[in-house]
């Protein structure tokens, strides 16, 4: 059947208005992160983070003697969390048990915190280790990513791409202002 001019024009309408879209969404992407492009020039970012770097994005949403909560600056959801111990490692079973204590129980306290905050109805909570495994940074990180039952929107079916309804600072002045629950 032969496509109507004025269907074709809505098309084509449709496609300038994705391609648009994909300009503002996608530039800051964390593909770029992942090939090194953006990425700020130091040694490892979490250990520049704790050291107060001022090169670096601090997104710091608590900190105590041995671990801290920061933003993932290309968060999935807004509150993707990652959760480090300050002593720079890399491997999991570098870590000593009471290393794992503080940092599953700072892990389990964060939950607490996205609970209160965003009330999301579930969670992705984990680790990669190793490039292999979809690690992009090496020091050893615990993830913590909300999850809701309506956030496949249509951005996302056409692009692939997901679109993050918050800035960075909105989401951390959220989230410290609730910090207390961390500690
Ligand atoms: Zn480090």
């Amino acid at each position: 059947m032969k496509r109507s001019q004025r269907t074709i024009k809505k098309e084509l309408g449709v496609r300038t208005l994705i391609k648009k879209f994909r300009f503002y969404i996608c530039a800051p992407s964390k593909g770029d992160y992942a090939r090194g492009e953006n990425r700020p020039n130091v040694d490892c970012i979490l250990c520049s983070i704790a050291g107060g770097d001022p090169n670096v994005q601090q997104k710091v949403v608590y900190r105590n003697n041995e671990n801290m909560v920061v933003l993932n600056i290309y968060p999935y959801n807004p509150g993707h969390l990652l959760i480090f111990p300050i002593r720079h490692i890399e491997d999991f079973e570098g870590l000593s048990e009471e290393e794992i204590f503080s940092l599953f129980t700072l892990s389990q306290k964060s939950v607490k915190l996205l609970k209160e905050v965003y009330h999301p109805q579930g969670f992705n909570i984990g680790v990669n280790q190793g490039e292999s495994a979809g690690a992009s940074i090496k020091h050893f990180h615990i993830q913590v990513v909300p999850r809701y039952n309506s956030e496949i929107g249509f951005m996302e079916t056409i692009n692939g791409t997901r679109v993050v309804v918050e800035t960075l600072d909105e989401t951390l002045r959220k989230l410290r202002s609730k910090a207390s629950i961390l500690e």
